[in-house]
């Protein structure tokens, strides 16, 4: 927490503004759309409600199809099961490991050629970068298929000089605890259009119509942030850009140590994009290298620091073993070599030394174990 979350929150409770709604609430709202460059957002419970939502507002039906990047948290696809429509995975491009944009366009075709297009296109930004969207936007506007970005990982990324979160039909950001910034447990979804972002409010809030009784013509949820947790997200987002530096120099320190040590790579980072650096990560040839990403994970462990691997793509989870995936290699391989390293805002250049070191010596560990 920064040194104004607190005081944003004394403000609630003098004002007795305990509630989901408020002033903090409209105020988190306007801001962070004005820092996104989108003209409406709803603050939410979190960030895979705003994606519920988000499919209820582009009319997902039982036993529709949504197409959605592989690579990623399961969070991105859980709301198309609860809706009982069918996730179809789509494999990552090597330039950012992101949703591949000629893949889509392959299913797309397939989809139109069989009469059967998908409700909707969930293009995720992971680990803090951007997807690249010129082309997945063209084979979504072919069929005019909408798409909804989950960055949930990627607040203060750019596409191409403009904020992530404005190409889409609607972006969706989390503010969950490991997120870069966080409000405890909480969500965004923006759009530009008003009476959309207008129905999620309504939908959040368990559809209640205008009556002074409680009426209801729709099934709503309980979705909204409360005033509380919105003051903590309007103190947090103040602190946003030193949050993005921090994270920044993370990453520099990592690729100053490891980036010319044969069998490291480090994720790529596309020339027309400016991640938010959430994550730094990396990935292990164990021929070149000496030593495993499995063997750096334990030899960071021994020395209590966490480590994981990236993300297990969604098609070979075995809760969606039965969806159809358009590739998958490529995120395959990511996950078998791939590792998140130690990424928090708050990391000391002695603590980076010290895990650059013991990676390094991984290899020569493995050779001669400490006895
Ligand atoms: C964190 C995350 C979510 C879910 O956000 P919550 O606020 O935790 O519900 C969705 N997608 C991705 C890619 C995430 O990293």
């Amino acid at each position: 927490m920064g040194a104004l979350e607190l005081a944003l929150v004394k403000e609630a409770f003098a004002t007795n503004w305990i509630a989901p709604l408020g002033p903090h609430v409209d105020g988190f709202e306007r801001e962070l759309a004005a820092y996104v460059g989108v003209p409406h957002a709803a603050a939410l419970s979190s960030g895979t409600a705003a994606l519920h939502l988000a499919l209820r507002l582009v009319g997902l039906q039982r036993g529709d199809e949504v197409l959605c990047s592989t690579f990623t948290f399961s969070a991105s696809a859980n709301p198309i099961a609860y809706e009982g429509a069918t996730p179809v995975f789509i494999d990552s491009e090597n330039t950012s490991w992101n949703m591949d944009p000629g893949l889509l366009a392959e299913e797309l075709d397939s989809c139109a050629a069989l009469g059967r297009l998908p409700r909707a296109v969930i293009v995720v930004d992971l680990y803090g970068q951007s997807a690249d969207y010129a082309p997945i936007l063209d084979a979504c506007a072919k069929y005019a298929v909408p798409v909804i970005q989950d960055s949930a990982e990627a607040l203060g990324a750019t596409y191409r000089g403009a904020a992530v979160g404005q190409q889409g039909h609607f972006a969706v950001f989390s503010f969950n605890g490991n997120k870069i910034i966080t409000t405890s447990g909480g969500g965004m979804l923006v759009a530009k259009d008003a009476a959309l972002i207008e129905r999620a409010r309504f939908l959040a809030t368990q559809a209640r119509d205008p009556a002074p009784h409680y009426q209801h013509s729709a099934i709503g949820f309980n979705y909204r942030m409360s005033n509380v947790l919105a003051g903590i997200g309007r103190g947090q987002l103040s602190v946003l850009p030193q949050r993005i530096a921090a994270r920044r120099t993370n990453f520099q320190s990592y690729r100053a140590a490891l980036g010319d040590v044969p069998g490291i790579s480090f994720m790529p980072i596309r020339p027309d994009s400016e991640p938010n650096y959430w994550l730094t990560c990396i990935m292990i040839d164990p021929e070149k290298f000496g030593a495993s990403r499995e063997d750096v994970r334990l030899a960071l462990e021994a020395h209590h620091i966490e480590s994981r691997p990236l993300w297990k793509p969604l098609h070979l989870q075995p809760v969606f073993a039965s969806s159809r995936v358009r590739g998958g290699a490529l995120s395959e391989g990511l996950f078998e070599r791939g590792l998140c390293l130690p990424s928090g805002s708050s990391l000391s250049p002695d603590d980076l030394n010290r895990i650059c070191a013991l990676i390094l010596e991984t290899p020569r560990s493995l050779a001669a174990p400490d006895l």
